[in-house]
């Protein structure tokens, strides 16, 4: 019987990989070995129960007497707070998806790897932050990466029997988010209620925003960078409203190879699960008929500064990918808090790359994810004080 386990299991993709689960039997099919969520008590220790795991992690230690009251009597263990986290992921399994937002994953997916088996990877922050770590560690290990991402999972299957070698360009898509079609001038105005409205797919409330600022593509161009090794020249973004081509290969005899679908990250999670068979899976099926036209256009660097600041990380390299993600971490939650603008996002986020890069030392590679964990600090300790004084003036 496959071993499973499911960090961030009460996010949208946790709750997604639970639907699959579920559905492909369950406790019948399955080993659960360690359910983890955030603060959500009540639905991780139903998902617990209902996939009869050995362990059920709740992130925020304060916790952890309401997760045993709601586990007493089912035998399952529990436990809370961040080296819980770490020591279910100490726990071997075949296959384990790593579903927790922010840099908050990287920590439990490198602890899993170090066991071998599979990580689907839905955390981009782990690629963004600490890339060629990752892949290394998973080498060391003869542990492998299968993207979840949906754009990612898309390259993946379209290089399926292709080599590395014959790629010419890799395109990923973007719908554009909720102000695709806004005047410019209005932004700076834009709610947040209003960013967390995405045109066409179901998400957490986080990555819905990045979406709309496009920093989710941002961090998305350098996710394909560090898992498929290719230069960032040679990867693209296309504004594809309609959010059902994923992404597109392109190959150096001139052929195209494009991934479809409609916009259900059980598509992408079914196929890291089941990889390398393909099974039945409960997603809507394109009727492109019926859909009539499919449309694309390059986007528009003035609405979309995250994706110049993309390219800036990746030629950089080395830990400014670290700085970059923690910096949008913390505008993110500034602008959810009502204490900066939507714009200005991306001028925290340039802010505290130019800050932090002045010393020279950002575009060293990482050592240690001790290393990245320490620059995360760092440049979250700066974005805040950034914000801090925006706010004073
Ligand atoms: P979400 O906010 O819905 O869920 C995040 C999960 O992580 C929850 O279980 C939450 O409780 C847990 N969590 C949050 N902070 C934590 C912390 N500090 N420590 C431990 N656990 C914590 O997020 P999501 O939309 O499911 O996204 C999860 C990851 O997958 C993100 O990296 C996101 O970019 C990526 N992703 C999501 C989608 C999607 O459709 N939702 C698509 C592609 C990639
Ligand atoms: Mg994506």
């Amino acid at each position: 019987m496959r071993s499973v386990s499911v960090f961030g299991a009460t996010g949208s993709i946790g709750e997604s990989t639970f639907d699959i689960l579920m559905r492909q039997g369950g406790p019948d099919a399955y080993r659960v070995v360690a359910l983890t969520g955030g603060r959500n008590v009540a639905r991780l220790a139903a998902q617990a129960r209902a996939l009869k795991a050995e362990v059920a992690v709740i992130a925020d230690d304060t916790l952890l007497p309401e997760l045993k009251a709601a586990l007493a009597g089912s035998g399952i263990a529990a436990a809370a707070g961040q080296n819980a986290l770490l020591e279910a992921a100490d726990r071997p399994a075949d296959w384990i998806m790593s579903g927790i937002v922010g840099a908050a994953g990287l920590a439990p997916g490198f602890r899993a790897l170090s066991h071998g088996g599979t990580l689907a990877l839905a955390n981009k922050e782990s690629l963004v932050t600490a890339g060629p770590l990752l892949m290394a560690e998973a080498r060391a290990h003869g542990a492998r990466i299968l993207p979840v991402d949906s754009e990612h999972s898309a390259v993946f299957q379209a290089l399926v029997g292709e080599e590395m070698e014959a790629v010419e360009e890799i395109t990923i898509t973007a719908s554009g988010g909720a102000f695709r079609d806004w005047p410019l001038d209005r932004l700076a105005h834009a709610t947040v209620a209003e960013a967390s409205t995405h045109p066409n797919w179901a998400m957490g409330q986080r990555i819905t925003i990045d979406s709309a600022s496009m920093f989710n593509k941002a961090l998305e161009l350098i996710e394909t960078h560090e898992f498929f090794g290719i230069d960032p020249g040679r990867i693209g973004v296309l504004v594809h409203p309609e959010s059902l081509v994923h992404a597109l290969v392109g190959f150096r005899d001139g052929g195209v190879i494009g991934h479809l679908g409609a916009p259900d990250m059980r598509h992408a999670i079914g196929y890291a699960l089941n990889w390398p068979e393909r099974m039945h899976l409960p997603v809507n099926r394109l009727k492109l008929a019926e859909i009539g036209q499919l449309t694309f256009a390059a986007p528009d660097p003035a609405r979309y500064p995250a994706l110049r600041l993309a390219r800036e990380v990746m030629a950089a390299g080395g830990l400014t990918g670290a700085v970059f993600n923690a910096a949008k971490e913390v505008a993110l939650d500034a602008f959810i808090g009502g204490g900066i603008a939507f714009t200005a996002m991306a001028n925290v986020v340039e802010e505290v790359l130019s800050r932090l890069s002045a010393a020279g030392t950002l575009g060293k590679a990482a050592q240690s994810l001790d290393m990245v964990l320490e620059t995360d600090r760092e440049a979250r300790r700066v974005a805040v004080e950034m914000i801090e004084t925006m706010q004073r003036t």
